[in-house]
C-alpha cells in the first residue's frame, strides 16, 4: 500500500513537496520552495528565515521529523526532482546532506551552477554547492540519470522521462511499487519546441496503466495559444523596425528562450549582449551536447556589465574566456545590439544610455514568474526613465487545458490527482467527463491508494 501526502502545491501554482510513503520506503517528488508563501512573511534580504526552524513554525515546511539538517538517520530514501526551477527544488538546502536529490544530469548542472554564481541560502551551512578559488564543491549527494535509465529506491522502481518545459532537462515520473503504479508530469508542455518529448511522456505513462496521474494544470485559468515559433517571428518583426537599442527580458534559464533570441539578433545582424551570470550558466552548459548552445566567445555575442574592484571566483572564470563590454562600450552601437536584461540589470543599462526608438519585449509571463521577483511597477519606472515602451511576447512554458486534458485521456489513469494550480475546482469541473476520477488533494492530508 502507498501513502501520499500533499505538503506543498495543492491549490497553489508551485512549491510541489509530496511525499510518498511505500512503508520501507520513502521518497519526496520534488521539494520545492513557494514564493508566494514566502513572500506573505519575509523580505528578502531584509527579513528572510534563518534556518528551518522558522520556516518550520510558519508551516512552510513540512512537519517531519528525521529529514531535516542536523538530524541523526534521515527518515527518507531520497527526492526526486522533476527540473531546474526553485519551485521545485529549493527547499532541498534545508534537507539533510545525506538524502539523494535524484535530477537529470542537466537539472544538476543548472542547479549546481545557479548555486555557485549566487549567495542563495540563510548561510553557509545551507550551500548546495561552492565555488572558491581553493574549493569546487557539492555538498548534497546528487544521483543523476539520462533518459532511458531506471533508479531503484527500495522497493520503489522509478522511470524518468523527459519532457518539455521552459527549461532544459526536465522529466515526469513514471513510479512502480509492488502494488501501485503513478505517474508524475511534474511542469510540462505540449506547444512548446521540444513536444516529442512531453508526448513520449503521455505515450509511456499510458503503457504504465497508472493507477494515478498526478498532474500539474498551472494554465487552468491563462491558456495562450502560441509557440516558441510565433515568438520569433513577432521578435524579428519588431527588432527590424526598431531603430535603436532592443531590450529583451526573460527568465535566464528559458534556453529556448534565449536561443530564439539570438536567432533573431543574428537574422538582423545585431550582437546578442548577455548579462555575466548568463555567460556562467552557458558557459557549463556549452559541456552538455544534447543543448545546443552558442559558444559565449563568438564574435557575435558579448558579456556585458559593470566595472568592479573585486570578482567573485564565478565572475573571473567567465572573465577568463571573454571580455567584459560596459555601457558605454555598447552605447555607439546600440543599433547593432540586442541585449538580454532583466530588472535586476537596470542600473547596467544607464551607460548604454538608450537611444530615441528604442524597445523593451518582456518575454516572461505577465502575472506572477516562477522564477522571477520581476516587480512590474518598478520596472515601467525605469522603462519610463529610458523611454522604452514595452511589448509583450511570450509562450507559457505549461500545457494548455484542452491539451492537458487530451493527454489524461489517453494516459486513462484511474484517478487523477491535479497539483501546481491555483484552481483545483476549475480544474475539476473541466475534467469531470473524463472516465478518470478527478481527486483533489489537501494540504498535509494523507491519501491511501
Ligand atoms: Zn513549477
Ligand atoms: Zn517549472
Amino acid at each position: 500500500m502507498t501513502e501520499l501526502t500533499f505538503y506543498g502545491g495543492v491549490g497553489e501554482v508551485g512549491g510541489n513537496k509530496i511525499l510518498l510513503d511505500h512503508g520501507k520506503n520513502k521518497i519526496f517528488l520534488d521539494f520545492g520552495k513557494n514564493f508566494g508563501k514566502e513572500k506573505a512573511y519575509y523580505d528578502e534580504p531584509y527579513l528572510a528565515a534563518r534556518d528551518q526552524s522558522q520556516l518550520l513554525n510558519l508551516g512552510l515546511l513540512p512537519q517531519i521529523e528525521g529529514i531535516y539538517k542536523g538530524e541523526e538517520e534521515p527518515d527518507i530514501d531520497g527526492v526526486l526532482i522533476t527540473h531546474p526551477h526553485l519551485d521545485h527544488w529549493g527547499y532541498t538546502c534545508f534537507l539533510d546532506n545525506d538524502i539523494p536529490l535524484y535530477c537529470g544530469e542537466g537539472t544538476k548542472m543548472i542547479i549546481v551552477n545557479y548555486e555557485q554564481s549566487s549567495s542563495a541560502g540563510p548561510s553557509s551551512d545551507y550551500y548546495l554547492a561552492h565555488l572558491t578559488k581553493t574549493k569546487d564543491k557539492e555538498y548534497k549527494d546528487f544521483r543523476t540519470f539520462r533518459t532511458g535509465d531506471r533508479l531503484d529506491i527500495g522497493d520503489i522502481d522509478v522511470e524518468p522521462v523527459h519532457v518539455d518545459h521552459s527549461v532544459p532537462a526536465a522529466y515526469g515520473y513514471i513510479i512502480r511499487t509492488s502494488s501501485e503504479t503513478i505517474a508524475y508530469t511534474g511542469d510540462f508542455r505540449l506547444h512548446g519546441p521540444k513536444a516529442d518529448m512531453s508526448e513520449e511522456f503521455i505515450e509511456k505513462a499510458s503503457r504504465a496503466d497508472p493507477d494515478l496521474l498526478i498532474t500539474e494544470g498551472t494554465n487552468i485559468t491563462g491558456g495562450h495559444i502560441s509557440s516558441e515559433a510565433e515568438v520569433e517571428k513577432k521578435m524579428d518583426l519588431l527588432i527590424g523596425k526598431t531603430p535603436g537599442l532592443v531590450v529583451v527580458s526573460f527568465s535566464q534559464r528559458n534556453i529556448d528562450r534565449l536561443r530564439s533570441v539570438y536567432k533573431v539578433a543574428k537574422n538582423n545582424d545585431r550582437k546578442l549582449a548577455i548579462s555575466m551570470k548568463q555567460a556562467f550558466l552557458l558557459k557549463e552548459l556549452k559541456n552538455d551536447p544534447h543543448l545546443d548552445i552558442f559558444d559565449i566567445r563568438q564574435n557575435d555575442v558579448i558579456v556585458f556589465g559593470s566595472e568592479k574592484s573585486r570578482r567573485n571566483e564565478w565572475e573571473k572564470r567567465v572573465l577568463d574566456e571573454v571580455e567584459l563590454w560596459k555601457g558605454e562600450d555598447i552605447n555607439p552601437i546600440q543599433d547593432e545590439v540586442v541585449l538580454t536584461a532583466t530588472y535586476y540589470d537596470m542600473n547596467d543599462l544607464m551607460d548604454v544610455d538608450p537611444i530615441s526608438g528604442s524597445v523593451f519585449i518582456s518575454s516572461q509571463s505577465e502575472a506572477f514568474d516562477e522564477e522571477g521577483e520581476i516587480q512590474h511597477e518598478k520596472l515601467l519606472n525605469w522603462c519610463e526613465h529610458y523611454g522604452l515602451p514595452q511589448y509583450q511576447i511570450h509562450t507559457s512554458g505549461h500545457v494548455l487545458p484542452h491539451q492537458l486534458k487530451g493527454a489524461i485521456e489517453q494516459i486513462n489513469p484511474d484517478e487523477v490527482m491535479p497539483v501546481h494550480t491555483d484552481r483545483p475546482k476549475l480544474f475539476k469541473r473541466y475534467m469531470d467527463d473524463l472516465e478518470a476520477d478527478i481527486v483533489l488533494p489537501k494540504m498535509n492530508d494523507s491519501l491511501k491508494l
